[in-house]
C-alpha cells in the first residue's frame, strides 16, 4: 500500500506529453526512435508521476533504473523532481558537531572514532550559549534546518547531556527553525522525549547495503540501525536516513541501500547521499574519490523511487564544482548542508554557495513544521503552477 501523500502540481501528462512541451521538432523526427530508447528510468518515472510513490519496490526494479543510460536517468530524475517539488527550492541545513570525537564505535570512514588516529580530539558537549549562537548565525545565513550531531554510540546513560539537548531542541525550534539531531542509536522513550521537545527530524544513516555493512562497521548491526529508524518513525519524528558511497562497495550495494530505504514503511523524509571524504588515519583513508557520475546515478535513482523525499547532497560536496553540483540539482537533489564544516570535515564556502544559488536561480526552501504547513505550502505551489 502506498503510504506517502504525493502532491501532483500539474495535470498528469502521458509519457509522450512529457517529451513534447518545448521539443516538438525533435520529437516529431521519429516517435520510433524515442520508443526504442525507452529505459527503466523512463518507464518508472512515468509510472511514478501517474500513480505516486510506492514502497513495494523489488531490488531488480531498482537495479534497472540505476543501470539506465545516464542521460536518460538524469532526465527522468529531473522530470519526477519537477512534479513532486518546486524545482527552484533548495533547503539549506546547517550541521553542527555539538559533541566531537572520542566515539566508541568503529565506523571505518569516521575520524571521530576513538579507535583511529586522526587528530580529532574528544570534547565535551557544547554549552548552551555556543549552540544557540551557532543556530542564530545559521538562521541569519539562510538555513532553515539546524542539525546537531554528537559522536556517541547511543544516548543511554547520558541523562544530563540528553536533557541538555532537549533544551537546545526547544530553544532552536522557538527561533523558527526546523531542528534535527544525530546522536547515535535511540530508544523509544528518548524518541518520544525528543518529539515532545519539538524535534523535526532525526538523522541515522544506513550507510550502505545490509551485505556490505559488516565491512564498514562491526560495533552495531544493520538491524540496530533499522530499530532506531522505527523508534523515530513511531514517535512521529521525520526520518532522515541515507548513505555514503565510495566505501569500496559495488554498484549492487548502492542498489541494496536504496532498496532498503525505498521499502521502509514510509519513505524517509530526507535521504542524504554522501560521497566519502577519505580522512587520513581512518581505515578508508586510501579510497579513491567518488566520481560525479556515481553521485548523479544515486541521486536520480533515489529521486525516482522516493519522489517526495528531500534528497540531500551531503558530505563530499566540497569536491564538486558548481557545474557538477548543477547536475546533481537537475537529477533531483534539493537540499544541501551549508556552513564551514560538516561535523569535522571541510564544507563549501558560504559565498560560493550564495553565488551558486544566484547563478542557478535557486531559492532557499522555507521551513515546514507540520503536515498542516506542508499542505498549505503544496496548495500555494499548486496555485503557482496552475497560474504559470
Ligand atoms: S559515525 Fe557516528 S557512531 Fe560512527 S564512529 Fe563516527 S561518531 Fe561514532
Amino acid at each position: 500500500m502506498l503510504s506517502i501523500r504525493f502532491a501532483i502540481r500539474r495535470p498528469l501528462p502521458s509519457s509522450l506529453d512529457v517529451l513534447h512541451p518545448h521539443a516538438v521538432n525533435y520529437c516529431s523526427v521519429s516517435a520510433a526512435s524515442s520508443a526504442s530508447s525507452s529505459s527503466a528510468a523512463a518507464a518508472e518515472a512515468d509510472r511514478c508521476i501517474r500513480e505516486g510513490p510506492r514502497n513495494d519496490w523489488t531490488r531488480p526494479q531498482i537495479k534497472s533504473i540505476y543501470d539506465s543510460p545516464l542521460l536518460d536517468l538524469l532526465f527522468h530524475g529531473a522530470q519526477v523532481h519537477r512534479h513532486a517539488h518546486n524545482f527552484r527550492e533548495v533547503q539549506q541545513c546547517t550541521l553542527l558537531s555539538i559533541k566531537t570525537g572520542g566515539c566508541s564505535e568503529d565506523c571505518s570512514y569516521c575520524p571521530q572514532s576513538s579507535r583511529y588516529s586522526t587528530g580529532v580530539k574528544a570534547e565535551k558537549l557544547m554549552g548552551k550559549d555556543s549552540v544557540l549562537d551557532a543556530a542564530q548565525k545559521a538562521k541569519e545565513a539562510g538555513s532553515t534546518r539546524f542539525c546537531m550531531g554528537a559522536a556517541w554510540r547511543d544516548t543511554i546513560g547520558r541523562k544530563t547531556n540528553f536533557n541538555q539537548i532537549l533544551d537546545y531542541v526547544k530553544q532552536i525550534r522557538s527561533m523558527g527553525m526546523e531542528v534535527c539531531c544525530t546522536l547515535g542509536m535511540l530508544e523509544k522513550q528518548q524518541a518520544l522525549e525528543l518529539k515532545e521537545a519539538g524535534l523535526t527530524a532525526y538523522n541515522h544513516n544506513l550507510d550502505t547495503s545490509r551485505e556490505y555493512y559488516p565491512n564498514v562497521i562491526t560495533t552495531r548491526t544493520y538491524d540496530d540501525r533499522l530499530e532506531t529508524l522505527k523508534n523515530v518513525r513511531e514517535a512521529g519524528i521525520s526520518v532522515c536516513s541515507g548513505g555514503i558511497i565510495g566505501l569500496g562497495e559495488a554498484d549492487d550495494d548502492r542498489i541494496g541501500l536504496l532498496h532498503t530505504l525505498a521499502t521502509l514503511p514510509t519513505h524517509p523524509e530526507s535521504v542524504p547521499i554522501n560521497a566519502l571524504v577519505a580522512v587520513k588515519g581512518t581505515p578508508l583513508e586510501d579510497q579513491k574519490p567518488v566520481e560525479i557520475w556515481d553521485m548523479i546515478r544515486m541521486i536520480a535513482t533515489a529521486r525516482i523511487i522516493m519522489p517526495k523525499a528531500m534528497v540531500r547532497l551531503s558530505a563530499g560536496r566540497v569536491r564538486f564544482s558548481m557545474p557538477e553540483q548543477t547536475l546533481c540539482f537537475l537529477a533531483g537533489a534539493n537540499s544541501i548542508f551549508t556552513g564551514e564544516k560538516l561535523l569535522t570535515t571541510p564544507n563549501n564556502d558560504y559565498d560560493a554557495d550564495q553565488l551558486m544559488f544566484k547563478m542557478l536561480g535557486l531559492i532557499p526552501k522555507p521551513p515546514v513544521f507540520s503536515a498542516k504547513d506542508s499542505d498549505a505550502e503544496n496548495i500555494e505551489e499548486d496555485a503557482l503552477s496552475s497560474s504559470g
